[in-house]
């Protein structure tokens, strides 16, 4: 399933940023989810609750997902915006330049200072 491999990749990359950085816990994990990543955030979240269950580094994790708007470009160099099926400066079909993932954003951690 998509949004598992998705909520494995997010949990996979606070662990290791927690384990470089000496965590005792992570308390909250930041998402960009694209709008047009084609992903349901709140699947996300649920799958995620799920893979961290069993991972006491992980106990009471918050994870926000923030959606982002896309943005696209077209090629003829005139259009630079939201919309994704017409440029509104020559017709074309403009490109996706961002808004087609999933980017963990920010880690909040809690560290053992002793
Ligand atoms: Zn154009």
């Amino acid at each position: 399933m998509h949004e598992y491999s998705i909520a494995y990749d997010i949990y996979a990359t606070a662990r290791r940023a927690a384990q470089e950085n000496s965590a005792t816990s992570v308390t909250t994990i930041h998402v960009d989810v694209g709008e047009i990543a084609m992903v349901n955030p709140e699947q996300v979240v649920y799958l995620f609750k799920l893979i961290i269950e069993d991972d006491p580094l992980f106990s009471g994790t918050d994870l926000v997902c923030t959606t982002v708007k896309p943005v696209m470009t077209c090629s003829c160099g005139n259009y630079s915006g939201e919309n994704k099926f017409v440029c509104p400066s020559c017709g074309g079909l403009p490109q996706i330049v961002k808004g087609k993932e999933i980017v963990v954003s920010n880690i909040e951690i809690e560290v053992n200072e002793s």
